[in-house]
């Protein structure tokens, strides 16, 4: 009899082995790659709307974009400026996985690229589970979305790197207690690095770019 392994398994597993050479190639091109995480409208999407204004001139990036129905989030980076934006739609998947993102990257100019943005479908849950060869997680949440979050989906934030907290120009109408959730995140992972920022007013994103800055220097 041959052993029986449970589908879920095998197939993490083959995602694995591409994760793993996805992250080989990205390296070797000195190709910095973030995944960004969230539920629906925290503002992945804007982030790096914003993200493209500010740095587009000065490091070459690239970005994929995920959903599950529409190219929608890809056009609007376009619109911002961005030179390379490509939408990945997963027809009804609620995760990208690494076989999309090896597709996608064969549609890219890799040459002289510095940093990969991969904006994944908004979900908290199965994402976490699926690794895409990046370098780091950035899990987004948003005031407007309640303070719970790191509390109900441990899982992603234990597997992200960094934790953006965006609409802060809205704390004061929403309660939102943004000490306890930075608290809860940091107990479930300490080495969390964490920005406050608002996409709207801007607050704060000038520490996020000079981090952006920083982690493609000399690349
Ligand atoms: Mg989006
Ligand atoms: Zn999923």
């Amino acid at each position: 009899m041959p052993e029986r392994i449970p589908i879920e398994k095998k197939v993490l597993s083959e995602n694995d082995r591409l994760a793993g050479e996805l992250r080989e190639k990205l390296k070797s091109r000195g190709i910095v790659s973030l995944n960004l995480v969230s539920s629906p409208g925290s503002g992945k999407t804007s982030l790096l709307e914003k993200t493209i204004c500010a740095l587009g001139d000065e490091i070459e990036m690239a970005m994929v974009a995920g959903d599950v129905q529409t190219e929608n989030d890809a056009n609007r980076l376009i619109a911002a400026g961005a030179k390379m934006a490509r939408p990945i739609v997963t027809g009804g998947a609620c995760h990208l996985d690494a076989s999309m993102i090896t597709r996608a990257l064969r549609e890219l100019d890799l040459d002289n690229l510095k940093l990969l943005f991969i904006e994944n479908v908004g979900n908290l849950v199965c994402p976490s589970s699926y690794d895409l060869g990046e370098d780091m997680k950035v899990v987004l949440v948003s005031v407007t979305e309640g303070d719970d979050k790191p509390q109900k989906y441990p899982g992603m934030f234990r597997k992200s790197s960094v934790m953006v907290i965006n609409k802060i120009d809205l704390l004061e109408h929403c309660d939102f207690d943004l000490d306890m959730v930075k608290a809860n995140a940091l107990w479930i992972n300490g080495r969390l690095k964490i920005f406050d920022i608002s996409c709207r007013t801007g607050e704060g994103l000038g520490s996020w770019f000079d981090w952006l800055r920083g982690l493609t220097a000399g690349k």
